[in-house]
């Protein structure tokens, strides 16, 4: 992806700060002079890598995030929303106009992609608004485009409308819409001339189409492989032509990808659509969420951190890490943790929300919903006084619980089993930190 540099080094310097119990005001300089560099090497526009440093800077040093419980995962989190923020909050999406046929007008330089985005995105449409597309060949300029729209809907069996390339675009894109309109065409997509930079003449010929046929949206492409530039051309076109939304192209390469993360924050334009390959198929709709993940490599853990956010109370975590350490954790502590996590969503849900997590494996071993649900039948059939000091627990009692429960007595045995293996591992476990804390930090 073309991220993957970027991605690299964002993820090297915050997970210095995963799971540090305590973090220092000079570690957050440090991390935030390292994303600094890694974003201006990744070509992100200057004004936006400061303005994106200074918020995240602001908000990691508040005493909330340093003295929590887990700075470091907090200031992860900060990371993502800002990025998140970065490339634009809220997925957008396309707009069709209430009368048919909705026009969308493709603008950008020679190369960023424009006509093969046409195609892929009359396809997109077809599929997930259930559209009858039409494709129109208004760039009557570059040798062979018209000949390029053809084939592309020749693939995708899509109907391209063209009218060689003697006569004047804003006469063809006319022409095309009245076609439309005869043949029953719910969206135009108008593929326009690009060059290879911006000049006045190809603008104001893009603003006589954009005058005759009035689109419902403009939509600007831009391959995400050029940084600064990628800037400059948005802000262009913007001006002189007023753009609705972007959609960037190449997002699949392997340079740099500073336009991704510069143009919505410069232009205030949200990216709608992502090219993801040169396949006609690789076109995604965008959304800011998902790739701000994808560039932290950090698979859906930030809505899991969330979630186990708002149903976890910190003090009674700090309580329980002392019990569990000093073999005084009963079966009443495992009810309540049981109750919390449940609180967090579905045991699969929360689970598959893990980077590489198989969630039919985890069912295949037994860890489901419906063993968690008996365990919890049993617990709730003791008594306090057994839930405190599970020893009490003989055969007779056994025998009570199982019946209470609807469940078996060889189930009642096991799950006293393994709570007691469970107990001697927290206890092992505590040993081996309060052990590693003597020695050579936290293991
Ligand atoms: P135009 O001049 O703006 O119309 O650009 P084209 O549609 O001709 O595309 C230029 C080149 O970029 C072609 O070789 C496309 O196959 C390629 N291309 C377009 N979108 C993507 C994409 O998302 N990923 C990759 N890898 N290549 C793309």
């Amino acid at each position: 992806m073309v991220f993957e540099g970027l991605s690299g080094k964002l993820q090297e310097a915050v997970n210095k700060l995963r799971g540090k119990g305590r973090v220092s005001e000079k570690d957050v300089k440090e991390m935030m002079r390292e994303i600094k560099l890694a974003l201006l090497e990744a070509d992100v526009n200057f004004k936006v890598v400061k303005d994106f440093i200074g918020k995240v800077s602001e908000r990691s040093v508040g005493q909330d995030v340093l003295e929590s419980l887990t700075p470091g995962q907090q200031i992860i989190k900060i990371v993502h929303e800002e990025l998140i923020e970065l490339l634009g909050r809220e997925s957008s999406k396309v707009t069709f106009s209430p009368k048919s046929p909705t026009v969308f007008m493709m603008v950008g330089l020679q190369g960023s992609g424009k006509t093969t985005t046409s195609g892929k995105l009359a396809s997109l449409l077809r599929k997930q608004n259930a559209k009858k597309p039409l494709l129109v060949a208004c760039d009557v300029y570059r040798p062979a485009a018209i000949k390029q729209l053809e084939v592309v809907g020749g693939q995708l069996n899509i109907p391209v409308f063209n009218m060689g390339d003697k006569v004047n675009p804003v006469e063809i894109a006319k022409a095309a819409i009245e076609h439309a309109r005869l043949k029953l065409y719910d969206l135009v997509i108008i593929d326009t001339a690009g060059r290879l930079h911006i000049d006045e003449e190809l603008m104001n010929e893009l603003v006589g189409i954009k005058k005759a046929v009035m689109p419902q949206e403009i939509l600007l492409v831009i391959d995400a492989m050029t940084g600064q530039d990628a800037v400059n051309v948005s802000q262009s076109f913007d001006e002189k032509l007023g753009v609705d939304g972007i959609i960037l192209t190449k997002l699949d390469g392997d340079t740099r990808g500073g336009a991704a993360l510069s143009v919505k924050a410069v232009t205030g334009k949200p990216i709608k659509f992502a090219g993801m390959g040169e396949k006609l198929s690789d076109l995604e709709p965008f959304f800011p969420d998902r790739m701000a993940s994808r560039i932290l490599g950090m698979g859906d853990v930030l809505s899991l951190i969330e979630k186990a956010q708002d149903a976890f109370d910190e003090k009674k975590a700090l309580e329980l890490e002392k019990k569990m350490r000093t073999m005084q954790f009963t079966f009443e502590d495992f009810l309540d943790q049981m109750q919390q996590i449940k609180k967090m969503g579905p045991l699969t849900q929360i689970l598959g929300m893990l980077p590489g997590v198989n969630t039919k494996a985890l069912e295949g071993a037994g860890l489901d919903e419906k063993k968690m649900g008996r365990v919890e039948a049993i617990i709730k059939s003791m008594t306090r006084q057994e839930r405190n000091d599970p020893a009490i627990i003989n055969g007779s009692r056994r025998k009570r619980i199982a019946f209470g429960s609807g469940t078996t007595i060889q189930e009642v045995n096991k799950l006293l089993k393994e709570f007691e293996e469970m107990k001697k591992l927290m206890k092992a476990m505590g040993d081996m930190s309060k052990f590693g804390k003597k020695g050579k930090g936290r293991f």
